[in-house]
């Protein structure tokens, strides 16, 4: 898992660990197994919150884990173009390389640890693929997909690209030196990441060495899931397993605890977390496909829009089909 890494984590800034007085630790509300899926042209997912109570992922709608999966030559797969309104798709790529555009002349190639975040707000058509080289040659692809909701007074904000190269990130590690905490958006025990976000939300990617334990100041005012991409571990103080593809959603409190089993497997030798919180938008949520709306009305309305040409045209120098 190559992301962003550094040969001597002992040298990032250390996350304080809270007062155990003053602090209090959120419990785990539930821990679901995200069920498998395909999306696109046909590449493996996990459906990362399929399993969840929507009500406590607010104001996060959806979130595919995309891979992790080896191609044979030939074999990656994209999207065709598509539409997308009401919301923010923040695509994380943590193996391999994806290629966006989009109608607004955004796009680009991530890789390794880069982010594309794009607001569709009130519409947008793009294309997420492999660039031609990988399919080609195939080889490890594995990222994140994460869709942002927008609150009702924003859903109609023009859309928005913004590229966050890997080496932008804030790096971090844990009190014990034993976690290398990525932070991609929001504010993480006081430390920014670079991402820009219309709805609050903090976005970070851990690395939990074996037998090393996280404990993250996390807002009160925000949500808490932590996700495990690989490895196994436990979550909270009543020590709840958590293992490769499944989400833990916290309730109240001021601090996520996270900690990594003694022994992994081989292959994972770490565990590695996506910890997300936000601001719950408390509106009504009419989803349909790719479209994120607060009524069915206005689901009709994109569906009709799409179909008009409103949300834009394919580029002439277009990728992809
Ligand atoms: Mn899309």
């Amino acid at each position: 898992m190559p992301a962003v890494t550094v040969d001597d984590i002992t040298n990032l800034p250390h996350i304080p660990l809270p007062d155990p007085l003053a602090a209090h630790e959120r419990p785990v509300l539930s821990v679901t197994t995200a069920p498998h899926g395909v999306e696109g042209e046909g590449f493996p997912v996990r459906r990362a919150f399929a399993a969840a109570d929507p009500r406590l992922l607010d104001p996060f709608v959806h979130m595919d884990q995309m891979g992790e999966v080896e191609y044979a030559p030939g074999e990656p797969k994209g999207t065709p173009w598509h539409p997308h309104r009401g919301f923010e798709t923040v695509t994380y790529m943590i193996d391999g390389t994806f290629q966006h555009q989009d109608s607004v002349g955004g796009g680009g190639v991530i890789t390794n640890g880069d982010t594309q975040w794009m607001t569709a707000g009130a519409g947008i058509l793009h294309i997420e693929r492999p660039p031609e080289a990988l399919i080609a040659s195939g080889g490890l692809f594995h990222g994140i997909q994460l869709w942002v909701n927008l609150p009702a007074v924003e859903k109609w904000v023009p859309p928005r690209y913004q590229d966050i190269r890997a080496g932008t990130v804030a790096l971090l590690t844990s009190y014990d030196g034993g976690t290398l905490l990525r932070v991609i958006a929001g504010d993480v025990a006081g430390y920014h990441g670079p991402g820009i976000t219309h709805t609050p939300i903090s976005m970070a990617h851990a690395t939990v060495s074996p037998g090393a334990r996280l404990v993250l100041p996390w807002p009160r005012e925000f949500n808490a899931l932590v996700y495990a991409l690989s490895g196994q571990g436990t979550v909270g103080s009543d020590a709840r397993p958590l293992a490769t593809g499944q989400l833990a959603v916290f309730g109240d409190g001021d601090v996520v605890t996270v900690a990594a089993n003694a022994e992994q497997e081989s292959r994972h030798p770490a565990l590695d977390v996506l910890v997300l919180g936000g601001r719950p938008i408390r509106e009504p949520v009419a989803w349909y496909g790719p479209f994120v709306m607060n009524t069915h009305a206005e689901i009709a309305q994109a569906l009709s829009d799409y179909k008009a040409g409103k949300m834009g045209v394919v580029p002439a120098d277009h990728i992809g089909v």
